[in-house]
């Protein structure tokens, strides 16, 4: 098997997740509604899952709300909010998850305002940016947590402490930041965050919203009163035992982990850097600790990945959501990267079970691959030479 790097697209299950949800496929199977004993086993694991939840993010089990993942949360969020105040400006970052900034793009079609904060060199959006960005009208400003390409984290303290002023709600997709750094929502002033259990070795299809207690937000789906009638259809209980136990585990070992994923991150970024015509794209200390996003010079990252992955390398290109078109990352764009940087950015995502040695063993690869793919770039040798005769 190749090795993985590639933890931001989604992780594996953790094989002591996998156990606590087993049970719940075929042995208590019960729909949490029902009344009988059937019922109430798997309301009871549903109710333990809603607490790991929220204590992973210092909130309450009954501001938690179960979704389908970061998708749904960021949708809801965003459109629950909208509904329920029907007219209105939201402010967001132009580097957010399509989640977001497409959900703000329909908003607009609705009649709502939307104001998309830029970024700096790093990736960062301003706070400062955010309080300027206010107006009497506005309803919500969603700010992502850290982002899925660069792992920058935004300054979530700040523009809390903002939204706390002004009395605006606050949103943010910490889909990429749950599990991996430390998140609290009471100290950061956090209103609605979105989560999802994929991203913290936990099952797919799998999240959380998170709803401060007495948010004004529309229901998402009618139906059945499930998720104090807030979003109906019969819970998805394994999915949830999963994204409990998952959350706990990760809460409980989130140090190590961060520790373990930054030496290797540091490790990997210095062994590739080491190589002529690349370039490191991100903040340097505010990040999430298993990314690493670098640029090779007079390469299509979309080629890279396919030599990287027939050598036994797994990485992505941007993000995956993106990954088979070939246009360069709007994130690297709106960070003020050249097209042909952008164009040639490849993420790698560390992750808690990958090793020293594979980390060595993945500079290698990509080293040697990097270089044979440069040489065969007429762009990258006479960029080279051009540099020989300056
Ligand atoms: N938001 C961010 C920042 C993400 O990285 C992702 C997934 O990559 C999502 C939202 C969507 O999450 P999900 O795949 O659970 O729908």
């Amino acid at each position: 098997m190749s090795i993985y790097l590639d933890h931001a697209a989604t992780t594996y299950v953790d094989q002591r997740v996998l156990e606590k949800m087993l049970p719940y496929f075929s042995e208590i199977f019960g729909n949490p509604s029902s009344v009988h004993g059937y019922g109430r086993d798997a309301e009871k694991a549903v109710m333990a899952a809603r607490r790991q939840a929220a204590e992973a993010i210092g909130a309450s089990a009954e501001e938690i709300v179960f979704t389908s993942g970061g998708t749904e949360s960021d949708n809801w969020a965003l459109r629950g909010i909208a509904e329920k105040q029907k007219s209105g400006h939201i402010i967001t970052s132009r580097v957010e998850h399509h989640a977001v900034l497409d959900t703000c793009r329909y908003l607009e079609t609705q009649g709502f305002d939307a104001t998309y904060l830029p970024v700096n060199e790093t990736g960062m959006v301003s706070a400062q940016s955010v309080r300027e960005a206010l107006r009497e009208d506005t309803i919500l400003i969603s700010v992502m947590f850290a982002n899925n390409e660069t792992g920058t984290i935004m300054p979530i303290r700040e523009i809390g402490q903002i939204a706390r002023e002004k009395g605006v709600l606050f949103h943010t997709d910490a889909v990429q930041a749950v599990g991996h750094v430390p998140v609290d929502v009471e100290e950061l002033g956090i209103d609605m965050l979105s989560m999802s259990a994929h991203k913290f070795y936990g099952p797919k299809g799998a999240g959380a919203l998170y709803l401060r207690r007495g948010t004004p937000i529309a229901k998402l789906l009618h139906g059945g009163a499930q998720e104090r009638d807030m979003r109906a259809s019969t819970l998805n209980v394994a999915g949830i035992v999963g994204l409990g136990a998952a959350a706990e585990i990760a809460a409980a070992e989130i140090e190590s982990n961060a520790r373990h994923e930054s030496e290797l991150s540091r490790r990997l970024a210095e062994g590739l850097l080491a190589l002529p015509g690349t370039k490191f794209n991100g903040h340097e200390t505010q990040r999430l600790p298993g990314h690493v996003n670098i640029s090779f010079s007079g390469i299509e990252a979309e080629a890279l990945l396919t030599h990287l992955d027939l050598a036994g390398v797994a990485v992505s290109a941007g993000s995956a959501c993106s990954s088979g078109s070939t246009k360069p990352s709007y994130v690297l764009l709106e960070m003020g990267l050249m097209t042909l940087e952008a164009r040639g950015a490849v993420r790698f995502t560390i992750g808690r079970e990958n090793t020293r040695q594979e980390i060595d063993e993945a500079i290698e690869i990509t080293r040697n691959t990097a270089q044979r793919l440069q040489q065969l770039s007429p762009l990258f040798m006479q960029r080279k030479g051009d540099e020989k005769r300056v």
